[in-house]
């Protein structure tokens, strides 16, 4: 075991403080990382704050959160082969799955019949405990869910891509959103700001739907064509019927119906936001026009490296705001009144050494 450092909360009303965790030693097919970076996602505060009790089940204290993880390799078991000491490689939302199910044979580890093992906040099969995410200086991952990253890019600003952007990718391959689609994307934070780039990049007309006047310039220069502020009820009225897709990737209760109303016929609306509180929908909004209201979670591990791979040969990277391990408090306060440009990163330098 290695005895390392992070930052974890103790219950869902305390503050993310310093935390001694040990990792264990890298085994045969293991790859151990010292984690340079780690993206701060909106699922890491739900499940701090312990939000996700009905659909997710109760966290379990203390909690490390992260799973936007890009660090340099630091050491490989022996039948490690896509890996060696000093590579670049990054780990997302799962670190293992039993790999034997159909999902897992489809490559969709994230849907494993017999429950994936997500990065923080889930039983490790390892140690009999919980798994401790990537605030930490140090994590050890079997090499399948170790993702290779591409030294092209800035490493900081990759981070974010192993949630924020393959859930996003992931939605819009599955539902093959492309040239010619009116797309609007809902909310325009660390997921928004993705679906925003990819959506523009697959070649899409791309509307940013937001509640902050402040942000029209950034999307635009994200790639969005036009902006609407969601307050503005007279601007949603006049996009009636108007979206072949809809993202949705708003973080808080909000009202869907004016969202539907917006698809055109046999319209998309993904749901890839996660609020705590249960949906209200108008049947006939669905109904009416054929439409559809549906959900998408991360990707799997092969498509996750297309959407690497993706990003490097198109110079997609997200926007990131670099912060301290101990700035992590106010991030969290920040990004809840959405004011996030448009992905906290931690910058792992800043933990006290070992
Ligand atoms: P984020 O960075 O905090 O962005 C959320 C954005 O939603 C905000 O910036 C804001 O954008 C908008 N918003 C916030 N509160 C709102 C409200 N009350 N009404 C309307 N709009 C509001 O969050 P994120 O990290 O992108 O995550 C977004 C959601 O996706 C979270 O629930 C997260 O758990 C979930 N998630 C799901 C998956 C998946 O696999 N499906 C993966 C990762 C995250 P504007 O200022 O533009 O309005
Ligand atoms: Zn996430
Ligand atoms: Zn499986």
């Amino acid at each position: 075991m290695t005895a390392t450092k992070g930052y974890a909360a103790q219950n869902a009303t305390d503050t993310l403080r310093p935390f001694d965790l040990t990792r264990r030693d890298a085994g045969p097919h293991d790859v151990q990382l010292e984690i340079l970076y780690c993206g701060v996602c909106h699922s890491d505060l739900h499940q701090v704050r312990n939000e996700w009790v009905e659909t997710w089940g109760k966290t379990s204290y203390p909690i490390v959160p992260g799973h936007e993880i890009v660090g340099r390799v630091t050491a490989v078991g022996d039948h490690v082969k896509k890996f060696k000491v000093g590579d670049t490689a990054g780990v997302g939302f799962l670190v293992d799955s039993c790999r034997e199910c159909d999902n897992c044979r489809k490559g969709l580890e994230q849907f494993c019949r017999n429950g994936a093992t997500c990065t923080f906040n889930n039983t490790d099969k390892h140690s009999g405990g919980i798994t401790y995410g990537g605030y930490s200086k140090l994590i050890v991952v079997d090499e399948d869910f170790v993702l290779k990253i591409s030294d092209k890019l800035p490493l900081a600003n990759v981070a974010p891509l192993l949630c924020a952007g393959i859930t996003t990718y992931s939605a819009m391959r599955h539902w093959k959103v492309g040239e010619g689609h009116k797309v609007a994307v809902v909310g325009l934070g660390g997921l928004g700001h993705m679906a925003v780039k990819f959506a523009a990049s697959f070649g899409a007309e791309v509307t940013m739907l937001s509640t902050s006047p402040d942000k029209e310039k950034d999307a635009r220069r994200l790639g969005a064509h036009h902006f609407s502020l969601t307050k503005n009820e007279g601007q949603l009225t006049a996009l009636a019927g108007m979206f072949d897709f809809i993202i949705d990737t708003v973080s808080a209760a909000h009202g869907h119906n004016i969202y539907l109303n917006m698809l055109n016929t046999d319209g998309v609306m993904m749901c890839l936001g996660a609020p705590a509180e249960p949906l209200q929908i108008m049947g006939h909004l669905l109904s009416g026009g054929r439409k559809s209201l549906v959900g998408s979670s991360i990707g799997g591990l092969q498509e996750t490296q297309e959407m690497l791979d993706y990003c490097a040969d198109h110079n997609i990277t997200s926007d990131v705001e670099i912060i301290s391990m101990a700035s992590i408090n106010e991030a969290y306060e920040r990004m809840l009144k959405g004011d996030v440009k448009y992905r906290f990163v931690i910058d792992m330098a800043t933990i006290a050494p070992i």
